[in-house]
């Protein structure tokens, strides 16, 4: 196993201490020698995360007018979202390295799940949190017994003074956007996936997209399996963005966009102005021949509440993302009404404020 830059093909040795290329400074991509699979040993930090059951939602694929939408019940996580899949993966070789403390800057979900994994490893977790993160995922982090940084303004604001402290403080900056252990273990959801419709994949899977790292794993693990020859086709992957925040769509159809403070959204968990691995991203959409989309507030409230009215599925707004994505999908004829549909429901509303 080694870890590799997809900016400018440098490869180096993996260490838990380095996340970014020293020549071009873009996140770092585990590499396998022939080992798949992350080794796992007694050191491995589990709360039993993965497996999530998937489900058909029949009423909303009804109205919606696709023939099948899967929904994989990430919510279903140890703390309430995909999460704990890269946390686990993260948390194991920060263990194994012997480290004691980390800082981490997170809108809630990814620090609610790293304070919980540092927890159960006995390591001292340091979360930088925008001052408007949703209350209940705070509260969460907190009885982990993280130490909780709350910082005024925008989120990438913690991300600046995480930095910061992490660097002052001489402790590992332990970020879930790019640590690539943490990209690695994510690869588990794309790998059930594949397991569960082998060989004939779902034509589409709808994602909503921030830091990107649930899409670029599922690429990865995507194009593993066709160069294996495991899978018959790979789904179309579509990165759902909040019209306010969306550098993605900006990036990918190359057209103007500026954040403007007064045009916040409740997509909280993908409010990232400035993904790291944004070349990843816009990789994984063109060699799948997918989309990048924008989607209203009112469309993500709406396809939130519908999608709990219809089907008892109460989900964070981020993850309602995807549902009004996929309508507008249908609605401009890039998914026909023939076309199966896959959407991970990446977190839970038990902890958004909505
Ligand atoms: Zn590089």
């Amino acid at each position: 196993m080694y870890f590799e830059c997809i900016n400018c093909n440098t490869s180096v040795d993996a260490h838990i201490s380095i996340s970014l290329c020293t020549h071009c400074g873009y996140p770092l991509t585990i590499r396998h020698n022939g080992d798949p699979e992350m080794q796992t040993n007694n050191e491995a930090v589990t709360l039993g995360e993965g497996h999530s059951k998937m489900i058909t939602l029949a009423k909303v694929a009804n109205s919606l007018g696709v023939s099948k939408i899967y929904a994989k019940l990430e919510n279903s996580n140890p703390t309430g979202s995909f999460k704990d899949r890269g946390s686990s993966a993260m948390l194991s070789a920060i263990k194994s390295a012997g480290i004691s403390s980390i800082v981490e800057d997170s809108s809630g979900n990814a620090g609610a799940s790293i304070a919980a994994y540092a927890a159960l490893a006995g390591i001292t977790a340091h979360i930088f949190v925008p001052e408007n993160a949703p209350k209940a995922k705070v509260d969460q982090i907190l009885v982990y017994g993280a130490n909780v940084h709350k910082i005024p303004g925008h989120r990438d604001n913690a991300e600046i003074q995480a930095k910061n402290f992490a660097s002052e403080q001489k402790l590992l900056y332990a970020s879930h956007n790019i640590n690539p252990y943490f990209l690695e273990g994510t690869k588990s959801f794309a790998r059930e996936v594949v397991t569960e419709f082998e060989p004939n994949l779902p034509d589409h899977i709808i994602i909503p997209v921030g830091n990107g790292s649930l899409l670029i794993s599922t690429y990865l693990v995507l194009k593993e399996c066709w160069v294996s020859g495991n899978i018959s086709k790979i789904p179309k992957l579509y990165a759902v963005q909040s019209e306010s925040i969306k550098p993605i769509v900006s990036r990918l159809h190359n057209i103007g966009w500026s954040f403007n403070p007064e045009q916040n959204t409740c997509a909280d968990g993908i409010a990232s102005l400035n993904p790291p691995r944004m070349k990843q991203i816009v990789n994984s959409i063109i060699k799948t021949k997918g989309d990048s989309i924008g989607v209203s507030e009112e469309s993500i409230q709406k396809h939130h509440r519908l999608v709990a009215e219809n089907e008892g599925i109460y989900m964070e707004p981020t993850s309602a993302v995807s549902f009004a994505g996929l309508e507008a999908l249908v609605n401009n004829k890039t998914i026909d009404s023939g076309d199966s549909v896959l959407i991970p429901i990446t977190g839970s509303g038990l902890k958004s404020s909505t």
